[in-house]
């Protein structure tokens, strides 16, 4: 009997003692388990990219500063709304948030994302149709509903996105991402085995989307087209006519459209957020928002789908949206029993607090980081990121932002995600989620790394 506890044996299939046959009919299989090829196209790309960068062997003496991580708890920028924990304590001890629920959430749930989203965005969701199936056909003399919806709750904002992705596209199918984009897009459409097609958003547009190429793009097969909008990882709000640009192009080659909206209305820009759904008259847009990011509560693991449907077009969706929601119960019954209290008590005052933060951040970074040659960045209006850009040709030393960001973390202590984990070549991400001292100290790190590696 060999026993399998070498490493040189992990790849081949562990001998099992006796060969042939066992009782005289069936031929004994040998153990010899592979995972399924959907893995290896599920690979996320911050993880891949940032495998390569070594945190532990830096020759600086200085403390680690870590702008990596897209998680506003890290640095403990502000406290949670505080009736978020009030709520989930008297859901806890009410005795009425241990069972299961419909597997597309509560309804006092889902009216409370209808009434979230009414107050916020002005789009009018019917939470009656909530658990709801059956469409509901315009038949001419039944009165004609504009608007019928559906909101379906999610464990985060990436099973949401898990969700539409898997009923929306198939692998005949292909998809429009943006480019720069969140590296999970790419990771969750791995499963679907649909073709992935990128359109750019663009640096020296403000990170404005290229339509004339989105819109090359499309084609009978088009699934959907996924926008982030603020954008992660660009820290940008898009205009409101850039969005209904958007909208344009999607209703006339009649192509729906996600709308990622984690960062909705975490903005300091001088327009105002503007929904993608509120300005859809024909295309269904599925709008997917939750907790983690504008109310600071990513480890509550919630977030949601909400189907606007203005033409009654998208009874496909919505029906597989149900059939999807029901495949696994959804998110933990104590954070949709106190949901209603966080969208509706957590005071503006908080939100307020929060984007002040978060945009004096910005300003300071832009402004520290702006002036040092060699490196390029649009002013963050949005979100909790900033894209730098470098000149790569005055960095020779560094073959990409991969060995940039590493010799970053060796010499300064200082670690960034590289643009590669993005999709877009001589970039870096920093997280403005982080005290102001802290980004401060960032950026002189950057200064001094800059002004030793820079060839005029
Ligand atoms: C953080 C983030 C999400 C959502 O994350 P969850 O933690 O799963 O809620 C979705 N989209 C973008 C662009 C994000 O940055």
């Amino acid at each position: 009997m060999t026993v399998a506890n070498d490493l040189s044996s992990a790849q081949q299939p562990i001998a099992t003692g006796k060969k042939g046959l066992s009782n005289g009919s069936q031929p004994q299989r040998e153990w010899a388990i592979k995972a399924s090829p959907v893995v290896a196209r599920s690979k996320n790309k911050i993880r891949s990219v940032v495998a390569g960068l070594d945190l532990s062997k830096t020759q600086s003496d200085k403390p680690l500063i870590n702008l990596g991580l897209g998680d506003p708890t890290v640095f403990g920028l502000h406290d949670p709304p505080k009736v978020a924990l009030e709520a989930m304590q008297e859901a806890l001890f009410s005795g009425n948030a241990n069972g299961y629920v419909p597997g597309t959430g509560l309804r006092e749930a889902c009216q409370a994302v209808a009434d979230y989203h009414k107050r916020w965005d002005g789009v009018h969701y019917t939470a009656e149709d909530v658990t709801l199936v059956s469409l509901k056909h315009n038949s001419g003399q039944a009165q004609y509903r504009t608007d019928i919806c559906v909101i379906v709750q999610t464990h985060g904002t990436s099973h949401a996105l898990d969700m539409c992705f898997s009923v929306l596209a198939s692998s005949e199918q292909n998809v429009l991402i943006p480019r720069p984009g969140f590296p999970a897009y790419e990771t969750l459409l791995g499963n679907v085995g649909c073709e992935v097609r990128y359109y750019d958003v663009l640096a020296d547009r403000e990170w404005e989307c290229d339509l004339e190429a989105m819109e090359q793009q499309i084609d009978q097969d088009t699934a959907f087209i996924l926008i982030t909008n603020p954008s992660n990882p660009c820290g940008n709000n898009m205009t409101p006519q850039h969005l209904k640009d958007i909208v344009e192009i999607a209703e006339r080659h009649k192509v729906p459209i996600i709308a990622d909206e984690i960062y909705g209305h975490m903005h300091w820009s001088e327009w105002p957020f503007v929904p993608l759904a509120s300005l859809a008259k024909s295309a269904p847009v599925l709008t997917l928002s939750g907790l983690s990011k504008r109310f600071l509560l990513p480890g509550w693991r919630f977030g949601w789908i909400a189907l606007h449907d203005p033409l009654n077009v998208a009874g496909a969706i919505r029906n597989g949206l149900h059939a999807w929601g029901n495949r696994f119960m959804g998110p933990n019954t104590l954070v949709q029993r106190s949901l209603k209290r966080i969208l509706t008590e957590t005071p503006d005052s908080w939100h307020d607090e929060v984007t002040r933060k978060l945009e004096y951040n910005a300003k300071l970074a832009y402004s520290s980081l702006s002036v040092i040659p060699g490196l390029y960045c649009t002013f963050p209006t949005a979100a909790m990121y900033l894209l730098l850009g470098f000149d790569i040709k005055r960095f020779p030393e560094f073959p990409s932002d991969v060995e940039f960001c590493n010799a970053l973390v060796q010499e300064q202590n200082l670690f960034c995600i590289p643009g590669a984990s993005f999709s877009i070549d001589n970039h870096m991400r920093l997280v403005l989620a982080a005290p102001s001292g802290v980004l401060q100290d960032a950026c002189e790190r950057l200064r001094e790394f800059c002004a030793k590696h820079y060839v005029a």
